[in-house]
């Protein structure tokens, strides 16, 4: 079997026009353009192309995005300022605090001062909460975009036994619980797992999200899985990498994500939709 490629990027571009055609809606009924602040504390520079990626997407879309470079050395303090400033801003519709942040400031205080209805990455624990109950509202931007890939590839979740490898807060558990919003029987794994292998090739649907340049070798992935890999490793030559031996998966699997172009492309469409959505639930 030759997989075939869940592709990320003509996923995204059409989650991207939908966004800008609904702000087009919103303007010709006079309705203001929704509004992203987007944060970035330090100068990590993995963090400035994706921060630059987002500000770049919101324009295309017609969505305003603020630009709040703040140096390496702010405080946690003067960083919850800026947010309580934010979350009062009506022009403001999401917050995006840009993560890793730098070793003075505590990320979970930083998540849980964004107000929950402008919580665009969907972070918040309430956001969390409310799609751990099954009703969710803003929900974290990389699983949902996992999630409508599937859809839009038409791929049955109902029924399937799905595995996720990996329980990180932005990746693991969230999509997790989307998958068994999604009525997947659904098995989580992690570093402490026993028997990975054979978790792995019990999955029908498999999500890796661990950041290790394929460490789960296609070998273990069973024939006709659907795989969806996360990872994104830059290998010593400079290659990008999924967590998952492509090669190797892409002949036993039904689908599956290419890396770069996969995952990563309907993360950034996501967060316009989450924008916009957090708009409409301000008019
Ligand atoms: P974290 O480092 O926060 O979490 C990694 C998780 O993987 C942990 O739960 C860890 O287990 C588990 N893990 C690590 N090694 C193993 C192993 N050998 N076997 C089983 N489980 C293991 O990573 P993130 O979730 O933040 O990110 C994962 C990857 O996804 C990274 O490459 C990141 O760059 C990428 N990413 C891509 C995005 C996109 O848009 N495409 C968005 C976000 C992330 P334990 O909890 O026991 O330590």
């Amino acid at each position: 079997m030759t997989a075939r490629l869940l592709d990320g990027k003509i996923a995204a571009r059409q989650v991207r026009e939908n966004v800008r055609l609904a702000v087009d809606q919103r303007l010709a009924q006079g309705l203001r353009r929704p509004g992203l602040a987007v944060v970035l504390v330090g100068d990590d520079p993995a963090s400035n192309i994706y921060v630059s990626k987002k500000r770049k997407a919101c324009e295309e879309a017609g969505i305003v995005s603020k630009a709040f470079d703040l140096p390496a050395d702010t405080s946690q303090t003067q960083l919850l300022e800026l947010i309580d400033q934010l979350n009062q801003d009506p022009e403001i519709d999401g917050i995006l605090v840009q993560l890793p942040l730098p070793d003075q400031i505590d990320e979970s205080t930083i998540t849980e001062a964004v107000g929950p209805i402008k919580d665009v990455d969907g972070f918040h624990s309430t956001n969390i909460g409310l799609l751990t109950q099954g009703t969710p509202h803003l929900r974290p931007c990389t699983s949902l975009g996992i999630m409508r890939l599937l859809e839009v590839n038409e791929i049955e979740i109902r029924g399937k036994d799905a595995v996720v490898v990996g329980r990180s807060n932005i990746v693991g558990r969230p999509i997790a619980l989307e998958l068994l919003l999604a009525n997947a029987t659904v098995t989580i794994c992690h570093s402490f797992t026993k028997n990975l292998r054979a978790r792995v090739g019990q999955a029908e649907i498999l999500v890796v999200a661990i950041g290790k340049p394929e460490a789960i070798p296609g070998e273990w992935i069973a024939e006709g899985a659907v795989v969806v890999d996360v990872g994104i490793n830059r290998t010593e030559d400079g290659k990008l990498v999924g967590d998952v031996g492509f090669a190797e998966a892409s002949k036993r699997a039904s689908w599956i994500t290419p890396v770069p172009g996969g995952v990563g492309p309907m993360t950034v469409a996501i967060l316009l939709e989450n924008t916009l959505k957090s708009a409409q639930s301000c008019d």
